[in-house]
């Protein structure tokens, strides 16, 4: 019956996104309510992200980890009427889960956090889908607005016509948004002292070594570029619980992604990043 509650605020809230989930279904010959239920699935995983500014360039990288029967997919869309995209999400859930480029120069990657689960609130995913049509922060932030959320979560959004990058952490009912200048990194605990007190766990220590790890090497670098955020996307240091994940056969990065903000390039490697190269895609 819970379930019944999320697709009932959904529909009231974000009527495209549910579009897309019955798109997906009709596409796969996979029943509407299996689509949905997988939908409402929220992230256990531990991702890292990261992003720079230097010289008025922005550079945001992303590493997507969870269980390894996962797949993902990267897709290029011009929806009417809204900004164009590329995204990556999970096969089988609409696009926004895991790093975004639109054409409005919008860059965004999300990472889960661990919270009490509200279970009448907006699914994470849809919050995440309708990130894909902003056109500034403010109206990303606007999102915080459309009523309480099921499970926390962090978000990169960094704007290059704004030249601002910063780091929005919700919880089912509360939020904050903290800027970065000349850096910012994020795994899977809250980074606000306002927000501190919505984690439900103790932090786990893949979570505490990938954000020290990546703040350490990012605090290094001078003027950060393309090749620097590769690097740190594939550090090792604290194997198993390292940045570039592979700690067992059954669970890694699945995917590794650069949000190239000056040339609006997005980079895909897939598989961890040191045995896989970047594929380039454009807008
Ligand atoms: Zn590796």
């Amino acid at each position: 019956m819970k379930y019944i509650d999320l697709k009932d605020v959904t529909h009231r809230e974000l009527g495209r996104a549910l579009g897309e989930v019955k798109g997906i279904s009709e596409g796969s010959n996979a029943k509407l309510d299996y689509i949905l239920k997988f939908s409402f699935e929220e992230e256990i995983g531990g991702c890292t992200s990261i992003a720079t500014a230097s010289n008025g360039n922005f550079i945001l990288g992303h590493n997507e980890d969870w269980y390894l029967p996962m797949s993902l997919y990267i897709i290029r869309a011009k929806p009417k009427g809204k900004p164009s995209f590329i995204s990556v999400g999970y096969a089988g859930q609409i696009p926004g889960t895991c790093a975004s480029l639109n054409e409005s120069e919008i860059a965004y990657s999300a990472n889960s956090l661990d919270t009490e689960i509200n279970f009448s609130g907006i699914p994470k995913i849809y919050l995440l889908r309708s990130l894909l049509e902003v056109n500034s922060i403010k109206e990303a932030k606007s999102k915080m607005s459309l009523g309480n959320r099921t499970i926390g979560n962090s978000c990169f959004i960094v704007s290059a016509a704004e030249k601002r990058m910063v780091s929005l952490e919700w919880s089912p009912g509360n939020y904050d948004i903290i800027d970065g200048e000349k850096f910012l990194a994020h795994a899977n605990h809250y980074l606000s002292p306002k927000m501190k007190k919505e984690e439900s766990n103790k932090t786990c220590s893949k979570s505490k070594n990938n954000f020290e790890r990546a703040e350490e090497l990012l605090k290094q670098l001078k003027e950060p570029q393309l090749e620097d955020i590769k690097r740190i996307l594939q550090d090792h240091e604290g194997h198993p619980d390292s940045i570039c994940y592979h700690p067992t056969e059954r669970a890694g990065t699945l995917a590794s992604t650069i949000i190239n903000l000056g040339d609006n390039a997005f980079y895909v490697s897939d598989g961890n990043p040191c045995k896989n190269e970047y594929k380039k895609f454009n807008l």
